[in-house]
């Protein structure tokens, strides 16, 4: 669905602005690849792109990608950008840059919408999501194209419906330039954990897409040339478990359809391992990672957090039971929390261990605004707003140096190259060795395809092999997989595990940030080439 009713033409350039560096950029992966340079496609920038009047002008450029030019901002009436707080400080720039062009500049997406205050320059504010203060702002824009004398926020009170999305603009994002597509299905959460701005930002009820939207979606990717894997950004996959098992026959069917050319990888919390009847669903529909908040091995600290659903069952035979269908764990670890003792980081280190899980983002603590943890770090005085050169905005109850000494030796041994390709190894033997076995589709005996692999993998061998710093743990492991004919293993490992390694061994010499959110460090962002 598109707005109505507006016939003037415009000229609108969506930018999306560079993530800081962080576990989750993966920049150490991309010289690996085959040309690829950013994570996933925007949902956000490209559903809006999609709901513009038709005969409305887009240009959308990724500054992961690329920089947006002065030919771009030449070209433009209108500069769009949306992001996430880790994001704030290129979303100001880019707002600095477009007004050296004269040009009106409206924010939209989750970090305006918690947080106006953060975006004084911008002269238009989106709060909220796609609804009327959509359309508001649109027919603002086809009026007038000059900038307003003072900022002018418009907020969603009526949303518009997932089921009448529309169908992301993926056509404009140059999709094979990213390692994953993405993808859509449920908004909103219906858990309260502490840290968690979700629930505040999008709802507990989770609000959905139809089946049918999420396979014209993926057919519209595959004609685009869909990256071999697909993201569901969903914030948790079964906040509505009913309607993940509507969904779940669709996407087999499409499978079958497209003979399982593509993989799947969603969210979801823990306690999807008490749903055999959706994991092994799942496993049919080639989903092949889950990232689960486990947060902490610590049961009392998920208590305090009001995360009391990842103990619905052990966290390790959770692991366990979803590894047995077929996917592999990824996890979000936050260290920091008042629960810490000086024992925590050996313990979330025996958990590494025995979860045998290979990538776990281990962060420091950091309270956002908007959640049930700021407001009580407010009321407790433990917010600390003022010191630019701290990792983590809370106060915490250990001392400062100790948590952050804490996180970088659980990130220097968690990552330990040996370490890191025995969990690897496990992962390999017994998880991938569960999954649904397909037929090698004719799509992946194309010269293409055999093409891409061979350039990946001569990257690997060069860069890892004969320049990487842990040269003797990569040909053990890697030799292995040749053995059993395994280059998808081999390939996927060493794609992940490198940056893992290079990365945590940036952060645990101080090179890196110990949050996402943090500011210090700032200036280290991912450079768009
Ligand atoms: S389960 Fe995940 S998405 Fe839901 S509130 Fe907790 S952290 Fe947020």
């Amino acid at each position: 669905m598109r707005v109505e009713g507006i016939e003037a033409v415009r000229r609108i350039l969506c930018v999306f602005p560079r993530y800081t560096s962080s576990f989750g950029t993966f920049e150490y992966a991309y010289p690996l690849t085959d040309g690829q340079k950013a994570f996933m496609p925007p949902q956000g920038l490209l559903v809006l792109a999609a709901y513009l009047p038709a005969q409305w002008q887009v240009r959308f450029v990724d500054e992961n990608l690329t920089p947006a030019t002065d030919a771009d901002f030449e070209w433009a009436e209108v500069v769009f950008v949306s992001g996430m707080h880790i994001q704030r400080q290129q979303m100001n720039d880019i707002c600095r840059r477009a007004h050296g062009f004269d040009l009106p500049v409206a924010i939209g997406g989750p970090s305006v919408s918690a947080c106006p205050d953060y975006y004084p320059s911008f002269d238009y504010l989106h709060v909220g999501e796609l609804g009327d203060a959509t359309d508001a702002l649109l027919r603002r824009l086809a009026d007038d194209v000059t900038r307003p004398e003072r900022q002018v926020v418009f907020t969603t009170k009526d949303r518009v419906a997932m089921s009448d999305f529309p169908i992301p603009a993926y056509e404009l994002a140059d999709i094979r330039r990213y390692m994953l597509g993405s993808l859509q299905y449920s908004s909103g959460c219906p858990y309260e954990c502490e840290f968690c701005d979700i629930p505040g930002l999008y709802g507990r009820n989770p609000r959905l897409k139809t089946p049918q939207q999420i396979v014209a979606e993926l057919d519209k990717m595959r004609e685009l040339g869909i990256a071999d894997t697909v993201y569901f950004v969903d914030d948790n996959f079964i906040g509505n478990r009913k309607a993940a098992l509507n969904l779940l026959p669709h996407l087999i069917e499409w499978q079958k359809r497209t003979l399982y050319a593509t993989r799947f990888a969603c969210e979801a919390t823990l306690n999807i391992a008490k749903r055999p009847e959706i994991l092994e669903k799942m496993r049919e529909a080639a989903f092949i990672t889950i990232f689960c908040g486990i947060e902490t091995p610590d049961p009392d600290a998920l208590k305090a957090m009001h995360k009391d659903h990842n103990m619905m069952v052990p966290i390790l035979e959770g692991v366990k039971t979803i590894n047995s269908f077929g996917m592999e764990v990824v996890s979000g670890i936050i260290m920091g929390l008042d629960t810490d003792k000086p024992g925590t980081a050996d313990a979330l280190l025996s958990f590494v261990d025995d979860s045998k899980i290979p990538l776990l983002t281990i962060n420091l603590l950091q309270a956002l605004p908007k959640t049930p943890l700021w407001d009580r770090l407010a009321r407790e005085k433990r917010l600390v707003l003022d010191d630019d050169s701290r990792d983590s905005n809370v106060d915490f109850l250990l001392p400062y140096d100790d948590v952050v000494r804490s996180w970088k030796r659980a990130m220097e041994l968690a990552y330990e190259p040996a370490k890191l390709y025995a969990r690897y190894q496990y992962q390999c033997d017994y998880t991938y060795a569960n999954r649904l076995k397909v037929p090698i589709s004719p799509e992946m005996k194309t010269w293409k395809n055999i093409r891409r692999a061979l350039i990946m993998l001569r990257n690997i061998f060069w860069r890892v092999g004969v320049l990487g710093p842990y040269r003797r743990v990569f040909w053990k492991f890697a030799l292995g997989r040749l053995r059993h004919g395994d280059l998808e293993g081999l390939i996927g490992s060493v794609l992940i595990g490198h940056h893992l390694i290079m990365f945590a061994r940036a952060a645990s010499s101080g090179q890196q940030n110990a949050s996402n959110y943090s500011i210090r460090l700032r200036e280290a962002s991912v450079p768009a080439e």
